[in-house]
């Protein structure tokens, strides 16, 4: 008999029932001007100031980083014309989504989110003990009466991401208002603003955070930013919920040069806009020329499309095709979306190679 069918120590229940997270795949070896396009990287990188930032911590290393990430959050505070007081920092956002999960649910909960919502929320409310339920959405749109009508008294926790992923839509903050103002006052709704950034004057929940006692936004820079290989994400959240989220954090969970490019890439907010506009042009192209090659493709609110194939089969082959070129993207069966593929919107050149395949590849089927 093996090691493992002997052993006697087993995890808490529910652990095992846990898929494991797949990430985006990274470029194939030996496929010449391979590109990732699976991760909603930013294709441009981080500012110049941060990538100085963060080499300048280099030289030291030896000195634990800051505990209370005063700089950060006055940095972060400021861009956004929140308090400071208010703002948590994490290892990416996905730490603060399983913070929020293993201090408000546990075993008999319920943890509410939609169809086609992000992974971690799943994940995170099983690692809690809590039981993750999904409602529909409307034709890949987060639908809020569907989440009110999900709401029973078992719910602790509503995770609704806009502009949401793997689909790129987005309700408007009205919406949202709507929700916090329906949902009981024990239950905590978590704005996962990942993508807000991408969405011109949209403030990404915060007001709500201000207006509503049980509204919490969460938000990255691993995406516009282009900052995911560092970890860093952010969370403004009433003062009762930082207070137990502070208690849950380890004192030195995002490290000193993680801090020092973070704050400098919020900092540089002429980058952000270039970014922004590069990510504007090639989003439109791609959604264009998608629906002209007859694949189609919603409007998208972030910096990836959701190209819908006619079957799962057409989707798995144009991934393959795809992949043939060196075009890596995500499949997304596992977000209940078997027949579509996520395309991160690359550098102007990649979005015209993967439009060039994918002509080819409709030619061929035709
Ligand atoms: C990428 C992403 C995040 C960010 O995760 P980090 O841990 O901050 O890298 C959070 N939510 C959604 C919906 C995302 O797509």
């Amino acid at each position: 008999m093996s090691k493992s069918m002997t052993t006697k120590i087993t995890p808490q229940p529910g652990i095992l029932d846990i898929e494991l997270y797949v990430g985006g795949k990274a470029p194939a070896q030996g496929v010449a001007n391979s590109v990732k396009l699976s991760s909603n990287e930013n294709p441009h990188g981080p500012s110049k100031a941060a990538r100085e930032a963060y080499r300048a911590q280099a030289d030291f290393l030896a000195v634990y980083p800051s505990s209370d990430h005063g700089a950060l959050r006055a940095a972060i505070a400021d861009v956004h014309d929140i308090p400071a007081e208010n703002i948590i920092c994490g290892n990416g956002s996905d730490e603060i989504i399983s913070f929020l999960c293993n201090a408000y649910a546990g075993i008999g909960d319920e943890v509410l989110f939609t169809e086609h919502g992000f992974a971690m929320y799943r994940i995170c409310a099983q690692i809690a003990g809590a039981t993750p339920v999904e409602v529909p959405e409307n034709n890949r749109v987060t639908d809020v009466d569907a989440l009110i009508a999900g709401i029973t008294e078992n719910t602790k926790i509503i995770f609704v991401a806009n502009p949401n992923n793997p689909t790129g839509t987005f309700v408007d903050s009205s919406e949202l208002a709507r929700l916090a103002a329906a949902i009981p006052q024990q239950c905590l709704l978590v704005l996962d603003s990942a993508y807000a950034e991408y969405v011109e004057g949209y403030d990404g929940g915060a007001s709500l955070v201000t207006a509503f006692d049980n509204v919490v936004m969460t938000r990255t820079f691993s995406k516009v930013y282009g900052l995911g290989g560092l970890r860093v994400g952010w969370a403004y959240a009433p003062q009762a919920v930082i207070d137990v989220l502070a208690r849950m954090r380890g004192p030195f969970n995002v490290n000193v040069a993680a801090l020092a490019a973070a704050e400098a890439a919020i900092s540089d907010r002429e980058y952000l806009d270039k970014c922004l506009i590069e990510n504007k042009k090639w989003s439109n192209y791609l959604v264009t020329e998608l629906n002209a090659l007859g694949i189609q493709c919603d409007p998208t609110f972030a910096n990836f499309v959701l190209a819908r194939f006619a079957s799962e089969e057409e989707a798995n082959a144009a991934e393959r095709a795809l992949a043939e070129n060196g075009l890596i993207i995500r499949k997304v069966g596992s977000y209940n979306l078997p027949q579509c593929l996520r395309i991160t919107v690359g550098k102007g050149v990649d979005c015209q190679r993967i439009i060039s395949v994918l002509r080819q590849f409709q030619e061929a089927r035709a």
